[in-house]
């Protein structure tokens, strides 16, 4: 699967980066823009109750000076600002009513005015609680006015004004600056961003390309973890540990079958020799019942392999939690012990049962006499004449117990964890003389482990075999 452009996992972390980047570029640049605005605004404000102090103070100053003058001698002193200033006396006369402004000639008549309540307001302030006020653009000119109503004696209000057509140019210089080193942050940091999430998601590429090149073949490659110890690295340990198990089953499964193949050769190539040697002149009668015999035994030999393989495969799959009914293996053990009661005698070697206890177990009876039928035929198969062969069946803390032992040939240490392998025998020369196929112990595990059973193996070579198989109740 070829994964599409936008719909590839860094190129979605990198919008989400840039996303929540710009978000907190966008709120810090808001956040940043408000302060700064009320720091000039601040400073602006300062300014106007200084001049409208020095007006004040020049008029008070200077006894017999007029407002006039005090206005105009003010607004010098501020250039830079150019203020305008107003004087508004307040009168009442017949309800409230301003009865005079006195003002410079750079104030149009009346253009420089609130409604009469606001300047009542701001006569009734005091020093903390000045009365700041925006006048709209269009009124006195093209920008907007910040304006201080300042109650002086009078009751006057001297009325400061200063345009925020710099304050404003300062904003907008602001904003500018800002979308700028916004955008550049934005771009730096998402290339920056999707080299990181690349960087990080790179090892997930190679994961995706060795996973491609492994197929049954070859089971053989492995990521590079490196040192990584984080998600990636765990990722890549299971991945590995993954194949790892698969290439040991493959390898199983290989096994098996070249096994299986070899195992079905033998006899088929022993029956064709014989039959062509047989075929090759005219025999007696004896020598083709001699031959016949032979491929009848071989040929019983090759049918014990293919049932047994077929009997494997078909419970392979099998689990507990199917066995819905309950049986008695105790009776299922006496059972098998009587039949194989004549292959002991004929061995001369004696079978006895030590001790049954009830016991039921769910499962299948035809698996579990298998299992009883080849514990049992092994440890006949591998005593020597004269031996004894002891089964008992126990219940001890919630488990019940089946115990087959032998006094034998044993199984070397080495072979222990090896005989319940396919195919597997202990001694591939004695192969004929007992008839093993290396299949009844594979039989024996898959039955009692599809049940719950847990099996042990106690051995010494010349002294004897015990196998238990623990089931709990
Ligand atoms: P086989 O058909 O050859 O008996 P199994 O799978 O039953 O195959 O057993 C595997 C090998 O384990 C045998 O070849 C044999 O060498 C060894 N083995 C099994 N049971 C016994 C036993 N009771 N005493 C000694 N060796 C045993």
């Amino acid at each position: 699967m070829k994964i599409k452009k936008f719909r590839s996992l860094s190129f979605k972390l990198t919008l989400w980066y840039i996303v929540i980047l710009g978000g907190i570029i966008i709120l810090a640049g808001i956040f940043q823009y408000h302060s700064f605005k009320d720091s000039l605004l601040d400073e602006l404000d300062a300014k106007l109750l200084e001049i409208a102090d020095e007006t004040y103070e020049t008029w008070y100053r200077k006894r017999g000076v007029s407002w006039e003058e005090a206005i105009r001698e003010t607004t010098g002193k501020f250039p830079s600002y150019q203020p305008l200033i107003q004087l508004v006396k307040l009168q009442e006369e017949k309800g409230k009513k301003i009865k005079e402004v006195i003002h410079t000639t750079s104030i149009e008549e009346g253009s420089f005015l609130f409604d009469v309540r606001t300047y009542y307001r701001a006569d009734r302030s005091d020093i903390d609680n000045l009365v700041y006020m925006t006048l709209s653009e269009g009124k006195l000119g093209s920008f907007p006015i910040r304006t201080i109503l300042f109650p002086v004696r009078g009751p006057n209000i001297v009325q400061v004004g200063i345009s925020l057509e710099n304050t404003e140019f300062d904003l907008r210089r602001l904003m500018f600056i800002m979308i700028l080193a916004g955008s550049g942050l934005m771009l730096l940091s998402s290339l920056g961003g999707n080299f990181i999430i690349r960087k990080a998601l790179k090892p997930v590429k190679s994961v995706v390309q060795t996973a491609k090149a492994i197929s049954t073949d070859d089971l053989s490659l492995r990521i590079e973890a490196g040192q990584r110890q984080d998600e990636i690295g765990e990722l890549v340990d299971t991945f590995n540990d993954m194949i790892s198990r698969l290439e040991k089953s493959v390898k199983k499964i290989k096994q098996f079958s070249g096994d299986v193949s070899h195992e079905l050769r033998t006899p088929l190539t022993i029956i064709r020799g014989e039959i062509e040697v047989l075929l090759r002149k005219e025999r007696d009668k004896e020598e083709y019942q001699k031959t016949l015999k032979s491929t009848l035994e071989e040929a019983a030999y090759l049918e014990r392999i293919i049932d047994d393989l077929l009997f494997l495969s078909r419970i392979e799959a099998l689990e507990k939690k199917e066995f819905k009914k309950l049986v008695q293996l105790d009776e299922i053990l006496l059972k098998v012990v009587e039949s194989q009661e004549l292959a002991a005698k004929k061995k001369s070697i004696s079978l006895d049962i030590k001790k049954v206890e009830p016991a039921k177990i769910n499962g299948e009876e035809i698996l579990l006499e298998r299992m009883v039928t080849n514990l049992i035929d092994n440890a006949i198969r591998y005593t020597h004449p004269g031996g004894k062969v002891k089964v008992s069946l126990d219940k001890k803390d919630g488990t019940f117990t089946l115990l087959v032992q032998d006094t034998g040939i044993g199984i070397p240490e080495e072979s222990l964890p090896l005989i319940f392998d396919r195919f597997y025998v202990v001694d591939k020369s004695r192969f004929k003389e007992t008839g093993g196929l290396g299949l009844g112990l594979s039989i024996v595990k898959r039955v009692a482990s599809c049940h719950g059973g847990k099996i042990e193996v106690e051995s010494e070579v010349n002294k004897g075999t015990s196998f238990l198989v623990h089931f709990s109740i």
